[in-house]
Parts: structure tokens; sequence; C-alpha cells
């Protein structure tokens, strides 16, 4: 409905308006700030940017508009070769024999100059990979900030975290990352693994390799001593051909849960070190004692943040069966709140979804969901032309045995189950594959520790949601993977204990 030239927006269900706070379509307000978007991206190796063995290049797509960004150094097994050979140099050189206390300058330095560049790292990450530029400003980069001065900080204390023991680094570390959160991924991986002595070649994601090659930038220009850090882009066989180096002493893994398999094979009696931070299916449980205004704000963080690309996003919600009605027709209004667009715009809740290859994945689990019997629950919003976009949705009636219950959606997907007891909860909730995440929502501490013992999940939630502090360990069990990430944790897979 128009009025006066506004757009008033309308629950879907009973036609009542959404509350006045709500009603308006905000203005567009684009970030502005000019960005040094370069045409061509090269490799990082050896402390400089060079061009790829092969002389190839691949085009990074912005996924808001489904146009060509930039062009991407297409690593093969000889720039691997490379960067291995420097980053062993280094070690052997440079970074194994400096004292701590140097190593963890460089940390600090890197960190304040992350934060000087944090605006426009996080319009190029937006960019880049679709997220809302509210996110990647105020989520994304204070936090890779925060590892790098967190971890700067154990450079030279890590007799203390390993108390009457002896931390020695393991060499060179191989890392490979996903797409959700490119910086961040990052940052978790390479701070811990330099403070610790270790010198590191990454492999980022195909389609978000930009802001790590900016990364590279502060780098050099903080003077980080050549092969302390290599960055090496390319798909998929670039990083297994990294995994399967023989001069690499850890693979940290990050990603889907068939390709950490795949790599564990890989490495299985090579006596090399492995860290895997895979998938995840996470319930998100409310009992009929939580504040269900809460709740539903943090169901729907939970969910929608990141376009739904989590590994721990709540994506399988388990009310409590008296307060199921009360929270479903309060998620049907306000997913219509929810502002789907311009990655960009200051105003955006939910940007674009990474791919084009992702959208399909989403889209033909949404459809797996329908053609199973659960019930979709769409926003009306319009989406922008071009690109790849989703409506936030849900699904209710679903059964533990839907596909869209069991597999890792990795969009804004919720799928809604119900319970009556604790026990159910618990039982419905560890019913997965998974163990990276989960959420407790009750009014009584006493429950959220008695159900938080029973989850088999890595990350537990009480009465909140994707919360992170880099002082915080984060991984998962069963087949969301091993190791820990962050924290004092996120130490102990990059040193040897003599
Ligand atoms: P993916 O396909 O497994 O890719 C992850 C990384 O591995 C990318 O850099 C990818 O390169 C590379 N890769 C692909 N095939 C490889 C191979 N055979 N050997 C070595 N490396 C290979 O995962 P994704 O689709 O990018 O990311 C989504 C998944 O990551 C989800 O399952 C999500 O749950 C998980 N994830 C987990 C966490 C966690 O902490 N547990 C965090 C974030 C994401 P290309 O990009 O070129 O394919
Ligand atoms: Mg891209």
């Amino acid at each position: 409905m128009e009025v006066h030239g506004i757009l008033l927006m309308i629950a879907k269900d009973d036609n009542t308006p959404l509350s006045p706070g709500s009603t308006w379509d905000y203005a567009p307000a684009p970030e502005t700030m000019p960005v040094n978007l370069r045409k061509q991206y090269e490799l990082f190796i050896n402390g400089q940017f060079v061009a790829p063995a092969s002389g190839k290049y691949f085009a990074s797509i912005n996924p808001a508009t489904g146009k060509k960004l930039t062009r991407i150094a297409h690593g093969t097994e000889a720039d691997i070769n490379a960067a291995v050979k420097s980053a062993r140099r280094a070690y052997e050189k440079v970074w194994k024999p400096m004292p701590p206390s140097e190593r963890g300058k460089y940390l600090f330095r890197i960190a304040r100059m992350i934060q000087e560049k944090s605006r426009e790292l996080a319009i190029l990450e937006s960019m880049d990979g679709g997220k809302p530029i509210r996110e990647s400003r105020d989520f994304d980069l204070p936090l890779v900030a925060a590892h790098f001065f967190y971890y700067a900080g154990w450079a030279d204390k890590l007799s203390y975290a390993f108390p009457g023991r002896n931390p020695v680094p393991l060499g060179v570390a191989g890392q490979i990352i996903p797409w959700n959160f490119p910086l961040l991924m990052a940052a978790w991986k390479i701070a811990s693994a330099l403070a610790c002595g270790n010198t590191v070649v990454l492999k980022p994601a195909e389609t978000t390799s930009v802001t790590a090659m900016h990364l590279a930038e502060i780098f050099q220009e903080a003077g980080l001593p050549p092969g302390v850090v290599n960055i090496v882009t390319g798909p998929g066989e670039t990083g297994a051909a990294l995994a399967g180096h023989r001069g690499i002493d850890k693979i940290a893994f990050t990603g889907s849960t068939g390709v950490g398999k795949g790599i564990a094979r890989q490495l299985a009696g090579t006596g090399k070190k492995l860290t895997l931070e895979l998938g995840g299916k996470a319930a998100n449980i409310v009992f009929d004692d939580a504040p269900i205004e809460q709740a539903v704000e943090g169901v729907i963080k939970g969910i929608y943040f990141n376009q739904g690309h989590v590994c721990c996003a709540g994506s399988r919600l388990l009310l409590q069966e008296s307060i199921h009605d009360e929270v479903v027709s309060r998620l049907k209004r306000r997913i219509e709140t929810l502002r789907v667009g311009d990655p960009l715009d200051k105003n955006t809740d939910i940007g674009a979804i990474n791919s084009r290859e992702q959208l399909g994945r989403i889209t033909e689990l949404i459809g797996s969901g329908i053609e199973e019997g659960a019930e979709l629950h769409q926003s009306r919003c319009a989406l922008p032309e071009g690109g790849y976009w989703c409506r936030p949705s849900f699904f209710t009636g679903v059964t533990s045995s839907h596909r869209i219950a069991r597999e890792e959606i990795f969009g804004p997907v919720l799928s809604i189950m119900t319970f009556r007891t604790p026990a159910e909860a618990v039982e419905r909730a560890n019913n997965t594959c998974y163990g990276l995440s989960a959420g407790i929502w009750t009014d009584k501490g006493s429950k959220i520790f008695k159900i938080a013992s029973q989850l088999k999940a890595g990350v537990i939630w009480a009465n909140t949601f994707n919360q992170f502090d880099p002082t915080s360990p984060f991984g998962g069990y069963k087949e969301s993977g091993f190791g820990r990430e962050g924290g004092l944790h996120g130490l102990m897979p990059y040193v040897s204990l003599e």
C-alpha cells in the first residue's frame, strides 16, 4: 500500500500493520568511500606479488550484480611449491630464531594496520562476498583486528599457556579457508600460527580472494619478513596441492565436511598434524519459559545473519510445543521486516548469496523441503534484479527425516520442529551427524547448565546466538571436525609440547 509515496509494509497473515518503527522503507544509504580495488590480483610469495606460473587468471564475481569484479591469479602446484619453499626458508632462517617478543610486535603492528584500513577492507569484503556492510564493518573487521591483537599478546607468553612444558613451533602450516568469513577465517588461522612461531601458506576460497590479497599488502607494509606468510589463490585443486605437499607440517582446513574428509584421507599416515573445522546443523532450542521476544530476535540473528552462510548458524529451531504457534506467527511478521538488498547499503539486513552455485544448492534444498511435505514460509520482499538472492525463509511441519532437517543448507532457511520435554529437546538436538554449535533459550539458569552438559556441540550459546570473541575457543564434535581455533586452545594445534 502506498501512503504519500512511502511504502507501508503489511504483515503476511492477518494484514495487521507492523509496529510503527518498522513500517517505513528507508531511503538508500550506500557506503560511499572509494576503495582501491585492483583490476587484477597476483599471488603473494616470499614477500612479493608475483604472477602465477600458469599465467592464468579467473574472474571474481560481485554476487550482488552477477558481474565480474576483478581477476584473481590461478595458482597451481608450481606456485604452491614456491610458496612452501619460501615459507620453509623463512621459518628456519628468520621466524623460528626470532625472539618471541619481536614476533609479537609484528602481530601488534598488523592488528593496528587492519584497524586503520578496516573501512576499506569491509567494503571490499561486502563487494566480493555479498555480506551486508553493517556486518563486515561492525562484526568481521573488528574481530579480525581483535584476533591479531589477542594472539600478538600470546607470542611471548607461550610458556604460561603450557606451564611446565616447552612449546615448540611445528614449522610450515598450510591453511585452507572458505568464503563465508574470508578475512576472519584468515585471521583465525594466520594469527595463531604466527604467534606460535610457524610460517604459513594460505589458500583462500575461489569466490572471495580479494581481501586476503589486501591483507597481504598489509603484511608487506608492516615489514613482515618475506616468506612468513604466503598466499596462493586458486580453485580446489590448488588447495589439494597444498594439503598433499610433502613440505608442510600441519594443515588447518575450514570448509565442507566432504572436502574435510578427503583431506583427512589424504593426510592419513603422513604424520602431518591436522585440524578440521567443518559443517554444522545447529539446534536452537527455545523453552516455554524463555523471554519470547528476545528469543525470536536471537533466532532471526542465528539463521539470517550473513545470509545463513554460517557453519554454526541456528538452522534447526526446536520449539517447546506450547509456544510453537506464537513463535511462528512472530517469525512470520519479523521476516517481512528484514531488508534484502544491496550489501553496500547500511540498511541492508540480508545481502547477496555468495555465488550462483550456492544459490543453486539452497534452492534445491528448499525444493526438497516442499517435496517432502514441509510448509514453506517466505518473506514477500522484492528482490533486486541481477545477482544472487534468497528471501528469508522458514519451514514448519518439518520431521527429523526431512533433508532440510539433516543437511546443511548454508542459506537463510530455517527448519522448525517441536519437542515436549527437555529430554526430547536434547535427543532431537543431538540427532545429527554434526556437532558444531547450539543455542538454549530459557529463564532458568539451572536448565541452561543441565541441557548444555548434555548437548554434543562445540559452542553453546545461552539466551543469545552467534557471539564471538578471540579469547573463546571454537570448533566441533563428530562430523563438524576436530581441533579448536581461538583462545588458548587455538594455540595447541600450532605447537608440539616437549
Ligand atoms: P569447501 O568447498 O569445502 O571449500 C573450502 C576451501 O577448500 C576452499 O578454499 C576451497 O577452494 C578448498 N577446496 C575445495 N576442494 C578442495 C580439495 N579437494 N582439497 C583442498 N582444498 C579444497 O567449502 P565451502 O563451500 O567453501 O564453504 C562452506 C562450508 O564450510 C560449509 O560446509 C561450512 O559449514 C563450512 N565452514 C565451517 C566453518 C567452521 O569453523 N567449522 C567455518 C566456515 C565454514 P575453492 O573455493 O576454490 O573451492
Ligand atoms: Mg566474489
